[in-house]
């Protein structure tokens, strides 16, 4: 998993390379100048002071500034090129992610919260933002000072990089043994973060039940001890991390200490200048401290991919239905069938929400649909929108099965309203524009005028150009369906499906579904989720479900007649709103 993640960041990098490249030119700049400080100071030491040759001292000055000054340069640089090269990627692996996600089965969001697929993408993507922009250049550029001045060190005296190697084996097993604590304590940290910060969101988003119970105090009391539980493992994983480093720190200064003992005895002896020794110092402290970064980068680099697993993971995916491609018909007259129907939602594989359907609508008819809760309303319109297929028998449009129609296609001739209506930020108008956003003002006044919703808009100071949601107008539910009925007839769609509210019980959307078919003026095949007498009164054909199968077909005053569960429906939900 990990290497096909390492393979998804490279290439990722790679569509930056002009960005990388031209930082890498600077990195290299940086390494260059950084191990050629040592090796000069060395030199100003011996042939410039204790030479005594202020000529010389003044020439390596000078090379030495310059040398300072290229180096900061070329630092600004490189973090320049690479950051914007991160960003620029990780700009696209948002985009794509997020087209990736618009474009998944329906069934996919069945199993997923939307505040955790939004959070995930705003707060995985920096992890690699992260790994991938200075970090990276500071990475490679400190795995080659280790690694250059390793070798440099021995080249400048063979004896004292052995003895400095001396505190190598003691502070890789204490930072691997530490190391190891640290890893478990940190992320059970950050479960432990991560869950109270779940405690406060639910309080919060519950804040109405939690004031009308009083329940302020207890909330607090539960939040405080998640938070306390959070604390006493970040108070471990501090202990530890400040032994870690303590120890990393005695032993490594304890091997310079060393160095420069029995440095100072090898000079006193003539076997080494001070300049070599104040070289060989300088290279011990680059390489120290080029590891040291070298594997932070590494260990950063591996938990920030690891927390992107996710990110990968749904860039591979692939829809399980495609959103369009297929066939297209010349001409929609708008007759639909269910033949032999049977749906199981993947994520209640125990209940069958539709066992059984078979039914036909003829173009232009209006039919209700009623049932109990949970009696699969909702679901025979989420198959007409091909939302989901059927597991067994077909569900036709004009006689040919949805699943050989281009889907976004199909979707266009359907016109739908849904209970709570969603809409988006942006001006009224733009909301009943939403799916034709080529219609003219015409059209769209036009639409509201018939969903009876010209009035109350142009009731708004700013009209149609009102902004509809935090920072705009409140509507109310009745004003919220309006919208979307004239956004659903400005389609002209061939079906019309409306959902009737069950909890909207005000007078104003009383009238929700009559408006709707008052705007139908060319008579499309209308379906409706019917919780009013008013509307099964009004329809052709009323349809009765429970528990995934037609138990009753007919006019509203037949069923009476007829089927039992119908009356008992009329006679409790239905009257009673
Ligand atoms: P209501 O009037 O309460 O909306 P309904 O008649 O529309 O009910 P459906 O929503 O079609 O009923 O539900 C039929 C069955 O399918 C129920 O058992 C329900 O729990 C289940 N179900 C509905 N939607 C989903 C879903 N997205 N994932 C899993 N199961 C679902």
């Amino acid at each position: 998993m990990v290497r096909q993640q390492l393979r998804a960041t490279v290439a990722l990098v790679l569509e930056q390379r002009r960005h990388y490249a031209i930082g890498t030119v600077f990195v290299l700049i940086g390494i260059a100048a950084g191990l050629s400080y040592p090796l000069l100071v060395g030199r100003l030491i011996d042939d410039g002071v204790t030479a005594g040759s202020v000529e010389r001292i003044n020439q390596l000055g000078m090379i030495l500034l310059g040398l300072l000054v290229a180096e900061g340069a070329s630092n600004a640089l490189r973090d320049y090129y690479y950051n914007v090269a991160a960003e620029r990627a990780t700009a696209r692996l948002r985009r794509k992610v997020f087209d990736r996600l618009l474009r998944l089965e329906i069934a996919f969001f069945d199993g997923e919260k939307t505040g955790e697929l939004t959070s995930r993408l705003s707060s995985d993507v920096p992890a690699i933002a992260r790994v991938i922009g200075d970090e990276l250049a500071d990475g490679v550029r400190f795995l080659v000072f280790g690694l250059a001045g390793t070798a440099l060190l021995f080249y400048t005296s063979f004896y004292l990089t052995l003895l400095v190697m001396l505190a190598v084996p003691p502070i890789i097993i204490v930072s691997s043994v530490l190391g190891k604590r640290v890893k478990v304590l940190s992320s059970q940290m950050q479960q432990a973060f991560s869950e109270s910060g779940a405690a406060a969101e639910e309080s919060l988003a519950g804040i109405r039940t939690v004031r009308a119970f009083s329940q302020e105090a207890a909330e607090g009391h539960r939040y405080g001890g998640k938070i306390a539980a959070a604390l006493a493992l970040a108070r471990r994983k501090i202990l530890t991390t400040s032994a870690l480093s303590g120890l990393s720190f005695t032993f490594a200064e304890g091997a310079a200490l060393l160095a420069l003992w029995s440095g100072g005895y090898l000079i006193a002896r003539g076997q080494l200048t001070s300049g070599q020794l104040i070289t060989f110092v300088l290279y011990a402290f680059l390489v120290s401290r080029g590891f040291r970064n070298a594997t932070a980068f590494y260990a950063d680099a591996l938990r920030g991919l690891g927390a992107t697993q996710w990110i990968f993971a749904m860039l591979e995916r692939e829809p399980a239905m495609p959103i369009e491609g297929g066939h297209r018909l010349p001409q929609v007259v708008g007759a639909v069938d269910l033949e032999g129907v049977r749906f199981t939602y993947p994520t209640r594989p125990d209940t069958r929400a539709l066992d059984g359907i078979d039914l036909s609508i003829r173009a232009g008819e209006v039919v209700a649909f009623v049932g109990r809760s949970g009696a699969g309303k909702s679901t025979m319109l989420n198959l007409l929108l091909r939302f989901y297929d059927p597991d067994e028998g077909r569900v036709a449009l004009d006689g040919h099965d949805l699943r050989e129609l281009d889907p976004s296609w199909l979707r266009q001739q359907i016109g739908v309203v849904l209970q709570e209506p969603v809409l988006f930020s942006g001006s009224v108008a733009d909301n009943i524009r939403y799916g034709r956003p080529e219609a003219n003002d015409a059209d769209v006044l036009a639409a509201a005028e018939l969903a009876a919703a010209r009035g109350f808009i142009e009731r708004f100071p700013d009209g149609f150009e009102t902004a509809i949601g935090d920072r705009g107008v409140q509507l109310s539910g009745g004003q919220r369906q309006r919208l979307a009925i004239a956004r659903a007839v400005l389609r002209r769609p061939a079906i019309l499906i409306l959902d009737e509210a069950t909890s909207a019980l005000d007078s104003e959307s009383e009238s929700f579904v009559h408006d709707a078919l008052r705007a139908l003026d060319y008579g499309p095949t209308t379906i409706v989720i019917a919780h009013r007498l008013s509307t099964v009164v009004n329809v052709n054909r009323v349809i009765v479900l429970d528990h995934g199968r037609i138990i009753g077909i007919g006019r509203h005053d037949e069923l009476l007649q007829s089927c039992p569960l119908y009356r008992q429906l009329v006679e409790t939900q239905l009257v009673a709103v």
